[in-house]
């Protein structure tokens, strides 16, 4: 049954349809009409403002959530952002041109100031030739990867765009700022909203042209390894050799930058390990994972392809799935050859016939004590190299991955051959049950088994276990001021994004890049 609520202007209608209805925008303005009891020629402007998918209870409803603007209403102003010209404005460096870097550099023009853009990677373009050397097992370029490079680590992913983050006004207007960058409108209103490893290329790249039109500058393959400071005040930055002077420094270097935190670390800016989390990630054929969500395969071609959201408590501690990717690939996220690290990214179609996600449990400080009286803050950074090298040292040539079956990683047995996946360098069997530390492996036995019951079908013979998901979150924070979000013991330093610790994901990064833009400009006015 349709509920239509009436405020001020317009009117919000919600309907409940089925999938192939909902497919059909052509008739939804009749539908609408109807259930208004106005003439369909009324409508001036009909748009969705949410939708999700309720497969609860085995029956598929999509629900729809539309505003109805009827003649001579006045309608929404169109999205619209302003980059002022700032050629000549007071010069800010960014280190890191991910989300936290290019939309701290966006704010920063919009509040006058020139940013002026550090990254070590290469240009989209150039990276994607980077990362198809990867996926075909050649040489990894250790700046340019699934984690370095132009628009950051999420660049070459599936661009889910959700957060927990319970700020709405800021993710909206990041939002925004996509779509005027040239994201699909659909991400402002779809309950899960993503982009699509073959859509946030083209975004990147035109972020950049505006920053460029506006007077600001990206240099790219420029790699920070130092900081200017003197008497407790940031001048400016160091990249081989070169000082690059600046008012202040937006630090958001992300958290697979690990020469960042031995070079703060080395000049005596404090830094404070954090628990983080890692773990494996886990492939399906995606066709199951629809038939344990969706219930039937009615309908299924008006259907995105189904997620899963899964958390428990274990031998106390969280595990919990991560960065799910419907219809995605598993891909090599490694920054350089000594280790084997996994992560996720889908088209926007979401079309391959697999779904994999991180499954991860809580890594504590207790965790890697052992290794503060030789690491100190940068143990839990050490206690991740260890695994991410076993993962190598376990696994095949150069990016072949250790895997394997979910069914053989819970009985604590072998695989002998491995099903079909969709990680392309390739997969060797491996007892990731056995060399992964207990406090890893035995937390995720447990949690699987708890899950095939929530989700009856997840433990099968046809899912693998790859290894290894070690970089969901940072095990080292860069302190800042909870007022200023300055580095309390560095005048000019900002810390920001993922790297630095307050963000998790790209829209949280996005929206923290903005924030600290807001605060250097107090501090450099
Ligand atoms: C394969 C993959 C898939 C992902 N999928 C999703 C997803 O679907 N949704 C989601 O929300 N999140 C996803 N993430 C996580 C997301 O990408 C990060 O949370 C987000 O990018 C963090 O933003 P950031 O700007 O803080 O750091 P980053 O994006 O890591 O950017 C840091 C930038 O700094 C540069 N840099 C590092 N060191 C230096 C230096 N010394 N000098 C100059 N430049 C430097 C790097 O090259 C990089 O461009 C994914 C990550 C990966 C790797």
């Amino acid at each position: 049954m349709p509920i239509i609520h009436h405020s001020a202007m317009p009117t919000i209608v919600n309907l409940s349809l089925s999938p192939k209805q909902a497919a059909d925008a052509g008739s939804h303005a009749a539908l609408v009409a109807r259930m208004l009891c106005i003439r369909e020629s009324d409508i001036s402007l009909l748009r969705i403002v949410r939708r999700s998918v309720d497969a609860r209870r085995g029956r598929i409803k999509v629900n729809l959530s539309m505003e109805v603007f009827v003649d001579k209403e006045p309608q929404p102003a169109p999205l619209h952002f302003d980059y002022p010209s700032v050629a000549g404005g007071t010069e800010v460096a960014v280190v890191g041109s991910g989300p936290a870097g290019l939309f701290a550099a966006l704010r920063l023009i919009e509040l006058g100031f020139r940013p002026v853009i550090l990254e070590r990677g290469n240009d989209v373009v150039e990276r994607g030739r980077d990362i198809a050397r990867i996926q075909r097992n050649l040489d990894i370029n250790p700046d340019s990867n699934y984690a370095f490079g132009e628009g950051g680590a999420g660049t070459f992913s599936d661009g889910k765009l959700f957060t927990r983050s319970k700020k709405r006004g800021d993710c909206n207007r990041a939002l925004q700022r996509l779509v005027w960058h040239g994201a699909s409108p659909e991400i402002l209103y779809e309950a899960h909203p993503h982009i699509g490893s073959d859509r946030l290329p083209r975004i990147i790249a035109d972020i950049r042209r505006q920053i460029v039109e506006a007077g600001g500058e990206v240099r790219f393959g420029c790699r920070v390894d130092g900081l200017d400071i003197r008497d407790g005040r940031i001048r400016g930055v160091v990249a081989g050799g070169d000082r690059i002077p600046a008012a202040a420094v937006v630090l958001a270097t992300g958290h697979s930058a690990h020469d960042i935190y031995r070079m703060l670390d080395g000049c005596g800016v404090r830094l404070e390990a954090k628990a983080f989390a890692m773990g494996v990630r886990v492939e399906h054929p995606q066709e199951l994972i629809n038939r344990i969500q969706y219930h039937s395969s009615d309908q299924m071609e008006y259907l995105p392809a189904a997620s899963y959201s899964l958390v428990g408590q274990f031998g106390g501690r969280g595990v919990y799935s991560f960065c799910m990717c419907p219809g995605g690939f598993i891909v090599p996220a490694m920054t350089d050859a000594s280790q084997s690290v996994v992560n996720g990214m889908s088209p926007s179609r979401r079309n391959s016939p697999f779904a994999n996600s991180g499954f991860v449990t809580e890594i504590r400080l207790e965790d890697f004590e052992y290794l503060r009286p030789e690491y100190g803050e940068l143990a839990g950074l050490e206690f991740q190299r260890r695994l991410e090298e076993a993962a190598r040292a376990n696994g095949g040539e150069r990016q072949v991955a250790p895997a394997q079956r979910l069914t053989d990683f819970v009985a604590g047995r072998a695989s002998a051959t491995l099903p079909r996946s969709s990680y392309v360098p390739g997969l060797v069997p491996s007892r990731l049950d056995e060399w992964m530390p207990s406090l890893i492996a035995d937390r995720l036995r447990e949690a699987v088994r708890t899950f095939d019951r929530r989700m009856h079908g997840f433990m099968t013979e046809e899912a693998i276990a790859v290894g290894v998901e070690s970089r969901t979150s940072t095990p080292v924070r860069i302190p800042r001021d909870a007022a200023t979000l300055m580095h309390p013991d560095v005048e000019g330093l900002f810390p920001a994004g993922e790297g630095a610790g307050y963000a998790g994901g790209i829209i949280s990064a996005a929206v923290d890049g903005e924030r600290i833009a807001e605060r250097v400009a107090e501090f450099v006015k």
